[in-house]
């Protein structure tokens, strides 16, 4: 299918890796140029570099921390007002409803919900401006089911889901979509660091750790990265302009709910 985007240009936060790699991908696969960002050079070049020759298109690096003001200063100077947003940063860390004071809540609510609040401040004027942009947040199932041992993501992606519901409403008659992408259990690094530490608790290898939780999932296995980003650019096409402040699970079904 064409996507009719061909051409535009992307801002792709948290984008050397995993599902904002995905989302990177398919949207050069679309014809679309790209800014590009992770904290680490060399993984966020190599991307890049696979990406341009992949797809001849233009895609530019910035190594800097999304969450901090700078950072977030760096990347939309570099990406001049794109037509695409699809925002995007480490989860936060696991633990127990306890664990946590004032700190890591302020730290959480800071890369998943302030920067990207503060990215789609930054983006939208010049969107609406032309009367045509698209943005994607890279959320979590845990806005729609909690995951109890992520109540730091379960506050702060929740609190974002709120701010776009209102957002989405007031900028789509200027042809502007805003909507989040769920992601359930996914095949990467991020999906590792969980699998971890649950292996080691229970006395068991990796895979049988992945194996019993893949079996949690209706379709029996973790999603992928690329189909998770063809999902995202499909939100960003031409056909999605009818979509509007939403929030669509990528789960494999894990999520039991009949809406
Ligand atoms: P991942 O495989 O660990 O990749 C994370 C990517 O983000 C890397 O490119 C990383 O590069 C970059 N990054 C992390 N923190 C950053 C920062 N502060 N500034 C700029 N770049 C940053 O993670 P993932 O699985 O793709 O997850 C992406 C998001 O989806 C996370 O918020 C995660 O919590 C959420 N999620 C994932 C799953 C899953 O199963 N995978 C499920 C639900 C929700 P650098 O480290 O070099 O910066």
């Amino acid at each position: 299918m064409d996507l009719g985007i061909n051409g535009r240009r992307a801002l792709v936060g948290a984008s050397s890796k995993g599902l904002g790699l995905g989302c990177a991908t398919a949207l050069a696969e679309a014809g679309v140029d790209l800014v590009m960002n992770a904290r680490g050079a060399e993984a966020l070049e190599a991307a890049a570099a696979d990406l341009r020759e992949r797809y001849g298109v233009s895609v530019t690096t910035v190594a800097a921390d999304i969450t901090s003001e700078a950072g977030r200063a760096e990347v939309l100077a570099a990406a001049d007002s794109p037509d695409i947003l699809v925002t995007n940063a480490g989860g936060p860390p696991p633990g127990l409803w306890s664990d946590w004071d004032r700190d890591d809540f302020i730290a959480a609510l800071d890369a998943n919900m302030l920067t990207p609040i503060a990215l789609m401040k930054a983006c939208l004027p010049g969107m609406m401006d032309r009367g045509w942009g698209r943005v994607v947040n890279i959320t979590s199932q845990s806005v729609k089911a909690p995951i109890p041992q992520l109540g730091l993501s379960n506050a702060a992606r929740t609190g974002l889901t709120g701010y776009v519901a209102g957002t989405a409403r007031q900028v789509a008659s200027s042809g502007v979509t805003i909507n989040n992408l769920l992601p359930g259990i996914h095949a990467t690094d991020r999906a590792d660091a969980l699998d971890g530490p649950v292996a080691q608790s229970k006395g068991i290898s990796i895979d049988e750790a992945r194996a019993a939780r893949a079996a949690t999932i209706p379709a029996n296995r973790y999603g992928t990265a690329a189909e998770f980003g063809q999902a995202c650019a499909f939100l960003c096409s031409v056909h999605a302009g009818f979509i509007v402040g939403q929030n669509l699970l990528a789960d494999g079904g894990a999520t039991n709910a009949t809406i």
